[in-house]
């Protein structure tokens, strides 16, 4: 019999009010049925809206370092099961053991990075215009917030809209992907045993056209924070702007690597291989166009094939495996479709290109990892995101060029440099339109405690993490006390 998992409402573990459940199965053996989930509906949106706005008006009350312990004993928690948690993650998802243990440590940084800031949530005080009289301004907290996550990080992303979007006050209802249920409702029950009040979190599962829109469009929520698709985020972003609810929007990246001639082409090979076939290429950050100076294109082409030759695809929870699955059915059926498109589009295929589907990968949705050449920067397979373990190599003959093929995209989450030029790279810091930029590292590598987030079609402008994630989840008070005991008239009493 297949685990029967539920929603989290008012403290409570329930079915759908329909009592439809679907199915979550394992990307590298289909015949291995996780579980089955509440398919909700608006209904149990409502009920789920209605939980976390009664329990607002409490929750705001507790003072905020106090919520940063609650959170501070969710990061420990996290850590006591950390790999379990990892193993669950790779058997839901399919990405390799030491990338699932690497997003759950991503949950552990950012809960104890958020709990010191229960201390802090600073705002500022300022000099007032007029005498006796004294200004500052304050955070505070939101209201009801509508959390709608991807499946690729499926314990990192929604910790880190979750855990901010509660210390500063807020009461949260969260919709996970439809493939990675089970890693959210394991957070939930880790934030129970740290002690969390009931209905401050709250957690439906089910399809994101059904419930995901019925919680964007709530009347009683406040903001909506979403990661995900562009195509998504735009329908989202309609919405919002409709009903005027904050909304911040983290999308999809086309990110590229440069790897300029005088670069160490070893390390460049290296980080190219981890950007683009670490988790299959399914981050939104993984390297999809590596853009090589064209007196080093040869040595790094044949280096970066051998190497992708040699990587080795299976069951993530085998250590000894470098790739695990792509996410799904329609997932292969995407990258296949773009396999198609690079060809006829005329770029070279020199590795892979199909499904590995020998021996122990049957039944599951392996990938090759493939690589093409000859590409030009404004092929489909260069412009669009693939969200596999797809690599485009474009050539370039400048650091100008370099630049100018970077920026060719409607995305701009990441980038990178390889060189040994410091005038280079700081062009490059300055130049390139993306949200983060990394010289002689990889695309990929975010760490909790700086801003998260692109500009272009990646975003509307927020950052995730750092100190900006407090942007998102609280409203600016201005507050001034006047203890002249007069009327006091700005702009008119001390005019000149
Ligand atoms: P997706 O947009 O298909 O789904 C994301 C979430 O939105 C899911 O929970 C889904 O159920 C829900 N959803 C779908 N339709 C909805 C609707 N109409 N209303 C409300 N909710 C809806 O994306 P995905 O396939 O899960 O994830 C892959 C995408 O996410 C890629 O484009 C990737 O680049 C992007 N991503 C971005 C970041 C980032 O921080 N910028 C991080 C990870 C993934």
């Amino acid at each position: 019999m297949a685990e029967l998992f539920k929603n989290y409402i008012a403290g409570k573990w329930v079915a759908a009010k329909s009592n439809k459940t679907f199915e979550n199965r394992n990307p590298a053996n289909r015949d291995d049925l996780i579980g089955l989930f509440p398919a909700s509906t608006a209904e149990d949106a409502d009920a789920a809206v209605h939980a976390a706005k009664t329990t607002f008006p409490a929750w705001r009350g507790v003072p905020a370092p106090k919520r940063g312990e609650i959170l501070y004993r969710v990061g420990e928690l996290l850590r006591k099961y950390k790999e379990d948690i990892a193993r669950d993650m790779t058997r839901e998802m399919g990405k390799v053991l030491k990338e699932t243990r690497g997003d759950v440590q991503e949950g552990i940084d950012t809960a104890f990075y958020v709990a010191g800031e229960g201390r802090r949530l600073f705002g500022e005080t300022s000099p007032a215009e007029l005498p006796d009289k004294f200004a500052m301004s304050v955070r505070t907290p939101i209201g009801v917030c509508t959390l709608i996550t991807p499946w690729n990080f499926p314990m990192a992303i929604p910790t880190w809209k979750m855990f901010p979007a509660l210390l500063c006050g807020n009461t949260v209802v969260l919709k996970p992907a439809e493939d990675t249920p089970a890693t959210a409702s394991r957070l939930i029950e880790i934030l129970n045993e740290a002690g969390v009040p009931r209905g401050v979190v709250n957690l439906v599962h089910g399809r994101g056209e059904e419930v995901g829109a019925a919680l964007v469009r709530h009347p009683e929520v406040q903001l909506v924070s979403f990661t995900g698709s562009a195509a998504v985020g735009r329908e989202i972003a309609a919405v919002c702007g409709q009903n005027l609810k904050r909304v911040s929007l983290e999308l999809g990246g086309k990110n590229g690597q440069i790897v300029m001639e005088d670069a160490d082409l070893e390390l460049a090979v290296e980080g190219a291989l981890w950007g683009a076939f670490g988790t299959t290429g399914q981050r939104c950050t993984a390297t999809s166009r590596l853009i090589v100076h064209r007196d080093v294109a040869k040595k790094v082409t044949e280096a970066l094939v051998a190497r992708a030759g040699q990587l080795k695809i299976g069951d993530g929870l085998d250590e000894t495996v470098d790739m695990g699955p792509l996410i799904n059915q329609p997932a292969r059926d995407k990258v296949l479709n773009y396999i198609t498109i690079g060809k006829q589009e005329g770029a070279r295929l020199l590795i892979g290109g199909g499904s590995h589907e020998t021996g122990a990968c049957a039944k599951g949705y392996f990938f090759q990892p493939t690589i093409f050449d000859q590409v030009k920067s404004q092929m489909r397979i260069a412009q669009e995101e693939i969200f596999g373990p797809v690599l485009s190599i474009v050539e370039i003959g400048s650091f100008e060029e370099a630049i100018r093929v970077l920026n060719d995209s409607r995305y701009g989450l990441s980038s990178s440099i390889y060189t040994r030029d410091v005038g280079r790279a700081f062009r490059a810091i300055r130049d390139v339109e993306a949200g983060i930029t990394y010289i002689n590292g990889p695309t990929i590598g975010a760490e909790v405690h700086l801003p998260f987030g692109g500009v272009k079609d990646t975003g509307n402008g927020h950052r995730e993490a750092g100190t900006t994630v407090y942007d998102i989840f609280t409203e600016w008070k201005s507050v001034y006390i006047d203890y002249s005991g007069k009327l006091q008239k700005a702009q008119i009493d001390n005019a000149d």
